[in-house]
């Protein structure tokens, strides 16, 4: 079996979440809809075919896109609905073949190889993908190909409502014509400046030879000339939904020293929520546990609303605390548990959040990043102070989950 044997199919739900909105109300099919931050500094997380007429995209600030669009029905988007529908989506096609990789909340990638001997790889795919639609509700398009570049370029292709294969052999001929753009890794950045190298379409990365790619744009040039050839070797990697993550610290010396639990137990739930974001996960349910020096524990849970932000964990985090620590007693251990996890965080705090608490939020953990875990601890202090003080121009209240907005 070599890499050209391969069958691999790319799946991706079409306007995902428009969708979902248009599953809980069917007024909305037909009509142009905005996804995002519903306040003129929010950003436009996913919009309507219809709405994509008027030259709306996602990513687009909020303002500009109601400016195109002044009819457009504006929503502010609901992460706990969104994440159901995938999860549904997901059991369909965990029942339904041995290999799958959940790349996102709306995006799959399928392996089928070997599968073509019985049934034929393209009429399994398309099997697939009339269930999932029959049985969820939710359009959604693949490519299938011999590699996860070139499905997943077939599945744009084929958007919306539709399903693409490149034969083995033409993957070549399939990329040439495209925009460069369409290369998945090709960003706003690497975009303009393959443009200032007279770069724009795929076919003139074909042309080009190996090595001079790689001496103009380094490794990057060498694996988008790669891709541009439709050569992409990468597996598919096996989806496990984790359940949960959690951190414990128990002590040298047992203590009674309050202020030192709390703060302990704040940087511990910080450092938790900031592995949350790195991970694109959010959680609902919060667990603190304790044990006494006489190694007697204590375990309590609380469910909340699906987030990743420091400044909706740690109160309930520090609740929890208040009302389990009540013995007398010396206290060995702490710990910090986060559960029922779901993916997707990424995408959804273009909604959950304004652009501004995005940025600002980003800029921190980049910050811990840089600097380490000594940053978490200092940096996420100030963070939930300007959360808790957000937006003093407007005189807006601070931006709640979605799901709590409904
Ligand atoms: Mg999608």
């Amino acid at each position: 079996m070599t890499q050209r044997d391969r069958a691999i199919v790319h799946m991706d739900l079409d306007t995902f979440f428009v969708s979902c909105e248009r599953l809980l109300d069917n007024r909305l099919k037909g009509k142009p809809v905005l996804i995002g931050g519903t306040s003129d500094r929010g950003v436009v997380a996913s919009c309507s075919y219809e709405a994509r007429k008027f030259g709306i995209h996602s990513a687009m600030p909020m303002r500009m896109a109601k400016q195109l669009c002044p009819e457009a029905i504006v929503l502010r988007g609901n992460s706990g609905i969104y994440t159901k529908f995938s999860q549904n989506v997901t059991e369909v096609i965990k029942e339904s073949v041995p290999l799958y990789e959940k790349s996102s909340i709306d995006e799959f990638y399928i392996d089928l190889t070997g599968m073509d001997k019985f049934f034929g790889c393209h009429q399994l795919a398309s099997e697939l993908r009339q269930r999932i639609m029959k049985e969820t509700g939710l359009p959604i398009s693949f490519g299938l190909s011999i590699n996860k570049t070139v499905s997943k370029i077939a599945t744009g292709e084929a958007k919306p409502d539709n399903q693409i294969q490149i034969i083995k052999g033409t993957e070549k001929p399939f990329l040439a014509p495209l925009s460069i753009r369409k290369i998945p890794m090709v960003g706003e950045v690497t975009y303009k400046s393959l443009c200032d190298l007279g770069i724009k379409r795929i076919i003139t990365v074909q042309e080009m030879p190996m090595q001079l790619m790689h001496k103009v744009l380094g490794k990057n040039g060498l694996s988008i000339w790669k891709k541009a050839n439709g050569i992409d070797n990468s597996p598919v990697i096996q989806y496990h939904e984790r359940k949960s993550i959690s951190t414990e610290r128990t002590f040298n010396k047992d203590t009674t020293d309050v202020e030192k639990l709390r703060s302990i137990i704040i940087a511990m739930t910080e450092n938790l929520a900031y592995q949350l974001r790195r991970g694109h996960k959010l959680t609902a349910c919060v667990t603190f546990k304790i044990r006494y020096s006489d190694f007697q524990t204590y375990t309590q849970q609380k469910r909340i609303s699906y987030s990743s932000l420091d400044s909706s964990i740690l109160p309930v985090v520090l609740d929890l605390f208040k009302k389990l620590y009540n013995r007398r007693l010396l206290v060995r251990l702490i710990g910090v548990k986060f559960s029922h996890l779901v993916e997707g965080g990424h995408q959804i705090n273009l909604f959950e959040d304004d652009e501004k608490l995005i940025n600002l939020s980003t800029a921190i953990d980049k910050m811990r990043e840089r600097y380490g875990d000594r940053s978490v601890v200092s940096a996420s202090g100030m963070e939930a102070k300007s959360i808790s003080r957000w937006n003093p121009f407007t005189g807006e209240p601070p931006p709640l989950l979605p799901n709590r907005r409904r």
